[in-house]
């Protein structure tokens, strides 16, 4: 992540910041969401209405993914881990967390915590959009926000390290296996096999003249680069 970060506010003693990149994502969601799901559902809606309605949804996106941090965060924190800030990029959020879990247990609790912060999320748009079925400027953001959050919970639950899900399989392997670097490498290992499946996909999609395709390429790029800086740590940290 580059040093150009904005300060936004503080939580719970944590920094809450956006990468310069974010600004990028940021947009695209909003203009997605003008020109796709408000267009499609509220044919009747002025410009200004539209636009409003997307940004103020696009905030609450990212709020809960915040929300997802800060529930990682949380329970870091409970396990005597120093959590630097949560940091907003163009892939999602991250927390940045000193230093690495002391126990399989505890690096379970962590990451489980962030998937199911997103279901929780989900359920509560989820109640929100029925209660507000009548009123489509409250219905339409409320069941976007529900699926997002649905999407955010099972992505995150893929098992490639260093997602969630990766950091869950690790736990598994280091609680059976007993050892934390030949763990990571395995998490590792397949959390690469895993990030060249979204490139491939992502490659198969460009030239079945999908060009959102593209977006899985630069994740998937993004989290094999991910996966081998973390082993790097993780190495660095045992003295290989
Ligand atoms: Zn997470």
């Amino acid at each position: 992540m580059t040093p150009k970060s904005f300060k936004l506010f503080k939580i719970l003693g944590i920094s809450i910041e956006l990468d310069a990149s974010w600004f990028i994502i940021f947009f695209f969601v909003v203009w997605t969401l003008s020109t796709s799901l408000y267009k499609l559902n509220l044919p009747g809606v002025t410009l200004n209405i539209n636009i409003i309605l997307s940004i103020v949804t696009a905030i609450l996106f990212f709020s809960s993914v915040i929300f997802h941090e800060l529930a990682h965060s949380v329970i870091a924190i409970k396990e005597g881990l120093n959590v630097k800030k949560i940091i907003l990029f163009v892939f999602g959020g991250a927390a940045l967390i000193d230093d690495e879990p002391k126990t399989p247990g505890a690096e379970f609790r962590i990451s489980v915590l962030g998937p199911a912060s997103s279901l929780f999320l989900a359920l509560f748009f989820f109640i929100f959009s029925q209660m507000f079925e009548n009123y489509q400027y409250l219905y339409i953001p409320g069941l976007f926000l529900f699926n997002i959050n649905l999407i955010l919970a099972f992505f995150n639950l893929i098992p490639g390290f260093p997602m969630d899900g990766g950091r869950i399989f690790r736990s598994f392997v280091w609680y059976i296996s007993g050892n934390y670097l030949k763990s990571t490498k395995i998490a590792v290992t397949f959390g690469k096999i895993i990030a060249l499946n979204f490139a491939l996909f992502g490659l198969y999609s460009i030239l079945t003249t999908d060009l959102s395709g593209l977006w899985l390429i630069l994740i998937g790029l993004f989290l094999y680069q991910a996966a081998d800086s973390s082993l790097k740590q993780a190495q660095i940290k045992l003295g290989y």
